[in-house]
């Protein structure tokens, strides 16, 4: 007997007819035996529209009462999933994030799980009892409901399979596992049987919205092994786990695009210490994650800083870098929208030079200008115009040989 924690994404849910075949899929794991937790996330667009009538409500909704709506589509699908997996005779119990209760930070929009209680939800499983559990949402301390973060139903179901020494992290989701790049991108896309922890990682976290960063962070911390895999066949998926030495041949394993950021440049910037501390010190207290910095060499004394925030946060970024250029004399502020952050990833980039300036070659070639480059052991970034994101996304996976054909050549050959 195992103990298993079946994650289901919104296309998986989105319909009464899909929630019955969830039901269908949960109930053929318990009946071989093994312990069931399910995860749920709201039926697609659902999210979406309750993030839109908050928006509707006011230009800056986030805070105590923006999670409070938004979390409400996954009470909707976790209702509904027991009442069906009751009507089939089994018996099911729908959980929401403080009935476990999963305690978060109180970071309204983007919660971190600080702890989760399993004791409880041991005890049901061991009476025999299916839990079915709401993604996304937490409580904080002082009992205020919190959402992890667009995507967070992944964190949620990793974070309980870690809680409870899960012997398998299950998220199904519309695709099959873990592409070469997105396969509604690329035709070419291939599934990866394995991919380590720290591909994953960065992959999520550069764009590859299949699994949630703070999921893959909580897998690793944890070595939980996750399986993504479709919820509309039995096709093997993608094992998420730790890394070996087969996984280091590998110079690049995928491509990843995230057209979520957007460009904040501060023009003519006084070069004198302390500058950076002061322009950067009011958006992290405004909770307002900066991700990529370029400093330009100082020429009479000034420079210019240019950095990228997620759009969610562009226009109340811009007005507090307005507000502090203003203080700091720097002599204008200008934002784009309009960019998208390509990557290359793999564990074998460790060990190969010269990654970096293929992928800057095969963008010349197509005449793809790269406004910022960011490097770390085992990925590349480049920002350019949105414009180019998809036919960079597939020169690359072709210029890297991650295409079916080319696989199938290396086979033959
Ligand atoms: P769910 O609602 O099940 O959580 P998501 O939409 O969050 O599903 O994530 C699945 C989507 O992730 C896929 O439909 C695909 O378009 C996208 N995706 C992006 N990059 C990849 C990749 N490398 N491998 C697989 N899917 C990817
Ligand atoms: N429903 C939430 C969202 O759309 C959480 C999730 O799907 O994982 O972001
Ligand atoms: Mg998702």
């Amino acid at each position: 007997m195992a103990l298993i924690v079946q994650k289901f994404g919104g296309t998986s849910v989105g319909n009464m007819d899909r929630i019955k075949n969830v039901a269908k899929r949960v109930a053929r794991t318990f009946s071989e035996g093994n312990e069931v937790v399910v995860v749920l996330s709201a039926m697609s667009g659902e999210t979406n529209r309750l993030v839109g009538l908050c928006h509707e409500a006011s230009e800056f909704p986030i805070g105590r009462e923006y999670d409070l709506v938004i979390s409400t589509g996954e009470q909707v699908t976790i209702g509904l999933l027991a009442i069906v997996l009751k009507e089939m005779g089994y018996n099911a119990k729908s959980l929401l994030g403080h009935q476990v209760p999963i305690v978060t930070d109180s970071q309204f929009a983007s919660a971190r799980i600080e702890s989760i209680d399993g004791q409880k939800m041991k005890e049901e499983l061991s009476k025999g009892t299916i839990l079915v559990v709401a993604g996304f949402q937490g409580v904080d301390p002082l009992g205020n409901i919190t959402t992890l973060g667009r995507g967070g139903s992944d964190t949620t179901a990793v974070a309980i399979a870690a809680a409870l020494k899960a012997d398998l992290c299950e998220i199904y989701t519309d695709v099959e596992g873990v592409y070469t790049t997105d396969p509604n991108v690329c035709q070419e896309a291939r599934k990866l049987e394995r991919v380590s922890y720290d591909e994953m990682l960065e992959m999520a976290s550069l764009g590859a919205k299949v699994l949630q960063t703070r999921s893959v962070e909580f897998a690793k911390k944890y070595e939980v092994p996750v399986m993504v895999r479709s919820s509309f066949n039995d096709a093997a998926g993608t094992l998420v786990c730790k890394e070996d030495e087969e996984m280091e041949k590998v110079v690049v394993s995928g491509i990843t695009y995230n057209k979520n950021e957007a460009k904040i440049s501060v023009l003519r910037v006084p070069d004198r210490p302390g500058i950076a501390a002061k322009l950067f010190r009011p958006l992290t207290e405004a909770g307002i994650n900066v991700d990529m910095i370029v400093q330009n060499i100082s020429q009479d004394a000034h420079t210019d800083l240019t950095f990228t925030v997620s759009k969610e946060d562009f226009k109340r970024g811009l007005k507090i870098v307005q507000e502090t250029a203003s203080q700091i004399e720097a002599k204008d502020v200008v934002g784009d929208p309009n960019i998208a952050k390509i990557s290359i990833v793999g564990a074998g980039m460790r060990s190969h030079a010269g990654v970096a300036s293929q992928m800057f070659d095969v963008m010349a070639r197509e005449g793809i200008n790269i406004q910022m480059i960011s490097t770390s052991e085992i990925k590349v970034s480049c920002v350019v115009d949105v414009k180019y994101t998809e036919l960079a996304v597939r020169v690359l996976h072709e210029a890297f040989g991650l295409g079916k054909s080319e696989v199938v050549e290396e086979k033959q050959g």
